[in-house]
């Protein structure tokens, strides 16, 4: 056996698309913020995929013993209708169309994200930022850039994009007029420059306005995240995150921000970009358009709750992909995920009772030394290392799971460390079995039958056994005699 080194931990930039070791501003700390939800609806699984990713690469960064501040904000003011800079505020939309106020809708679908948030054993980032409670520092922000970078119209203060070097290289490609995609307002200087504050216009009250340099308003989506990323962690930070979506429009204006800033400023490095890394998740993806927020019943992670997944499963179908590629949603898909879980949970469960979250390579490698787990620890950390590789990682930890004639203490602590690095905790065998919302029968009525028929067939007795597995069909539960998993039933 050759002692093997830790592998360097490299990640893909979506700046320069390479993967480029992970190289921390801050010696042995890592600093990371993610774009979070626009609390306006419920969020889908594909919004939730972002902080599944998210989630990922913290307990990822947290595995190679970096120290973690993890920033996720919270979305409450700005966001319009169109990324670019266009139509209404997603926020004051849903308020006029629910006749509540804003206020209020903000705080149902934060309390309705947070608990998808739990619900996927997302740990608790070090802060959550919400966007209304920075609107004095994003002033300060906005002038302190204004005189050279940006102009005042009508509607608003904008931002001159050619005022900042190289606009566009996150997004590699300057959007055009005639894209369709940027709304004309009159007087701006560049297609691609985009509002930092949105005047009230005249005549007009805004449920959320504050007063500013340039008149009552409100500030612009792009300018809430530069700030609030740059309050928390200072710029320059390690990590920046979001969908794939926001490579075009937002970041590509919060870097622009932030040269802007850091310019104005003085800071060191007078071109930086805020965030050393951009790394950007692909897209979950639904052929019949039920992922959209305007389809009516959208794909909710309590719609897979409703129809008796354990949203975990949810998180292995993400874990399965690699967060750059696009992954396509099925129900066959989720059910594969949730039996591929069933089994490794089951396995595991025979090993420890809990996984203890936050647990690091190094730690690993000081219990694990049994010659058989070694080369495991090895490929594990390989995986995840080589650009947060789960599909890979999950696989070797099904090969610790079935490594025989180990010291079993040793197992143990390796795939807790394996399950903590993944986000998986270890649940009771009961909450994997899939239980519909809308089923007509009840967990203690199937159990009692079932019951009956294992005497029933005890005593020899076929035609109760039958009758029995009969009656219980017609209410829909499937008896599973011989089931490689040891299920007994299911509802079908
Ligand atoms: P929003 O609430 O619209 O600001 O989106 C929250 C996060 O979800 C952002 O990081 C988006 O980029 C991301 N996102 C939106 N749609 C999807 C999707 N279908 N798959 C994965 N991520 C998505
Ligand atoms: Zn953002």
């Amino acid at each position: 056996m050759t002692e093997s080194a830790d592998h360097p931990l490299t990640l893909f930039n979506s700046l320069t698309r390479r993967a480029e070791p992970f190289v921390p501003v801050h010696d042995g700390e890592a600093r990371v913020y993610s774009c979070g939800p626009t609390v306006y609806n419920y969020p889908h699984i594909g919004n939730m995929r972002a902080y599944v990713f998210a989630d990922t690469l913290g307990r990822v960064l947290t595995w190679k013993g970096f120290d973690l501040t993890h920033v996720i904000n919270i979305t409450d003011v700005g966001h319009l209708t169109d990324d670019a800079d266009a139509g209404e505020d997603k926020m004051e939309k849903m308020a006029a169309a629910k006749a509540q106020s804003i206020w209020d809708i903000a705080r149902h679908y934060t309390e309705a994200y947070w608990a998808d948030v739990k619900a996927l054993n997302i740990r608790q980032p070090a802060k959550w930022t919400i966007a209304t409670d920075y609107i004095d520092e994003m002033l300060e922000f906005a002038k302190q850039i204004a005189p050279k970078h940006c102009y005042e119209l009508d509607s608003g203060l904008y931002f001159d994009v050619s005022t900042v070097a190289d606009y566009g290289r996150l997004a590699r490609a300057v959007t055009e007029e005639g894209e369709g995609r940027i709304e004309a307002v009159d007087g701006k200087r560049n297609a691609a420059d985009f509002a930092i504050w949105r005047k009230t216009p005249a005549g007009e009250k805004r449920q959320m306005e504050w007063d500013s340099p340039w008149g009552k308003g409100a500030p612009g989506w792009h300018l809430e995240c530069s700030v609030m990323s740059g309050k928390v962690l200072g710029f320059p930070f390690d990590i920046h995150t979001g969908g794939i979506d926001h490579r075009e429009i937002h970041h590509p204006n919060e870097i622009a921000q932030n040269q802007a800033f850091c310019e104005c400023g003085a800071l060191s490095d007078a071109a930086n970009s805020g965030a050393n890394i951009w790394m950007h998740n692909n897209f979950l993806v639904e052929r019949s358009g039920k992922m959209s927020k305007s389809s009516g019943e959208f794909l909710r992670l309590q719609l897979l709750i409703d129809k008796g997944y354990h949203p975990l499963a949810y998180r292995m179908l993400c874990l399965q992909a690699h967060y750059r590629s696009e992954l396509e949603f099925s129900w066959e898909g989720l059910g594969a995920a949730l039996v591929r879980l069933k089994r490794l949970l089951g396995a595991a469960r025979g090993l420890l009772e809990v996984v203890t979250d936050g647990v690091t390579l190094a730690s690993v490698r000081a219990t694990v030394t049994h010659q058989k787990l070694t080369p495991l620890v090895d490929k594990f950390d390989a995986a995840l290392s080589d650009d947060l590789n789960t599909a890979v990682a999950l696989t070797v930890l099904e090969e610790a799971v079935a490594v025989k004639k180990v010291d079993q203490e040793q197992k143990a602590s390796l795939v807790g460390a394996m399950l903590s690095a993944l986000g998986l905790p270890l649940l009771p065998r009961e909450d994997f079995r899939i239980r519909p919302k809308d089923a007509t029968v009840g967990e203690s009525e199937i159990e009692a039958a079932m019951e009956r028929r294992k005497a029933a067939r005890a005593d020899k007795d076929f035609a109760t056994s039958d009758a029995i597995r009969d009656e219980l069909a017609a209410k829909g539960v499937e008896v599973m005699d011989g089931d490689p998993l040891g299920w007994e039933w299911r509802l079908s």
